[in-house]
């Protein structure tokens, strides 16, 4: 499910919609575009009817808290994932629903801002929780095997906070989004100890799309996690509120419909099981390829899909990414290309490369009870588009033996 996201627009208030996945405002009325900096933990409140404004105590926000993401797991010897889109009640309060339902995916929320007043009960369910929780549904739904947990991670996972509206009248609890009657109003409704009114920190916070380099506008489409500046021929993220150069290169490709694909390229150390060559993760994993020179000089690299994808494809195109590395030639600092998005961020690529090693292996019995001593140290990231020629239904890579499923990568801009 895909949230739809009203706000005012930060240039000039008028209101826009945005997508759940979107770091771009796109504003009809000033035609600025703004970027949404990350802020952890996104907030937005399901709208409430207007009828009943004369509440005794405003607004009243619960908080629910929403995980959307892929959970792989390895567990014996079996290695699963699963797309999880879920909302859990932020504290415990029998007489409200355990979850939301799909109410999120039927209305436009709206993202919590300094104007919307009110006052919001505090989570006692921290986001860590909310993640194991999700991770024990996994575990519930009999997708694994028994044996020992070797490794778990979330890719590509958001946890935002959606409060129900409240409204209490007359000793009488309303649902403020159907005004509709819960049933009669609890103590705690009106404890003030344990809500708090809007905080100043929660206040959602943009960025002028400007390049910190030149000053020229970059460009970027609405889910961009990396801008463009086609002046200076620079890439640019988001970092603790402000953007910051992204090393990259673009592989040329010659094909006719070409479409160039982001991945993150990941140079790392490891501890636990050595690997400091390509050569030794062709022979720790087992690949049924002659390790050769090129391999040994090669020093340890991932190349990990900057988009999102469903978990079997982003494994598989991570997988065949990295094994074929050496086949792809130098790519050069030119931007003027059809370059698809990068919508994945870095810091979750990283968190997808011990699943990545235990996908890759052959001889699962001795490598999968190593997992858990298994870290990595990253030396050096960039990222490196790949062109991809569109067959119409495959986007095939013209240096490499890997291809997708088109289709496989239209649906990840939804996940
Ligand atoms: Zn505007
Ligand atoms: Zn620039």
């Amino acid at each position: 499910m895909e949230l739809r996201i009203s706000h005012g627009c930060p240039s000039c208030g008028a209101p826009v919609e945005m997508k759940e996945a979107d770091r771009l405002t796109d504003c009809a009325f000033c035609d600025v575009q703004n970027y949404l900096v990350d802020s952890g933990l996104q907030r937005y409140a399901l709208p409430s009817k207007d009828t009943r404004r004369r509440a005794d105590h405003g607004a009243l926000y619960f908080p629910y808290l929403r995980f959307k993401g892929n959970i792989f797991s390895c567990q014996g010897l079996q290695i699963s994932h699963k797309v999880l889109d879920t909302t859990y009640r932020g504290l415990s309060a029998p007489l409200l629903p355990p979850s939301l339902g799909v109410r999120p995916q039927a209305m436009k929320v709206q993202m919590v801002d300094a104007t919307l007043g009110g006052r919001y009960f505090r989570r006692k369910e921290t986001a860590v929780a909310i993640l194991q929780r999700a991770a024990s549904t996994v575990k519930a739904s009999g997708t694994v095997e028994d044996g020992p947990l070797y490794h778990r991670s979330f890719i590509g996972e958001t946890v935002s906070c959606i409060y129900l509206p409240l409204v209490v009248e007359d000793g009488i609890v309303y649902d403020g989004v159907l005004d509709r009657q819960i049933g009669p109003a609890e103590p705690w409704m009106i404890d003030t100890s344990i809500s708090v009114p809007f905080q100043p920190q929660w206040q959602p916070s943009f960025l002028a799309t400007i390049c910190p380099q030149c000053g020229a506008t970059m460009r970027g489409e609405r889910d961009s996690l990396v801008l463009h500046c086609d002046n200076c021929q620079t890439c640019w993220s988001e970092k603790g509120r402000k953007f910051v150069p992204v090393p990259y290169q673009v592989v040329p490709g010659t094909a006719s419909d070409l479409v160039y694909l982001p991945f993150w390229r990941i140079g790392v150390e490891t501890r636990g099981i050595e690997m400091r060559t390509m050569g030794d993760l062709l022979r720790v994993t087992n690949q049924p390829v002659v390790v050769n020179s090129a391999h040994r000089e090669r020093g340890l690299e991932f190349w990990i899909p900057a988009v999102k994808l469903r978990p079997t494809a982003f494994l598989k195109l991570a997988r065949s990414a990295t094994l074929s590395q050496l086949k792809f030639p130098e790519g050069e600092r030119r931007l003027a290309r059809p370059l698809h998005p990068v919508t994945l961020p870095l810091k979750e690529a990283t968190q997808a490369l011990k699943s990545l090693v235990a996908e890759m292996t052959v001889r699962k019995k001795e490598v999968l009870p190593q997992l858990p001593q298994l870290s990595f140290g990253v030396r050096q990231t960039s990222l490196v588009f790949l062109p991809f020629e569109d067959t119409g239904h495959d986007l095939v890579q013209i240096h490499a033996s890997l291809a997708v499923p088109s289709s496989v990568v239209r649906f990840g801009r939804k996940l």
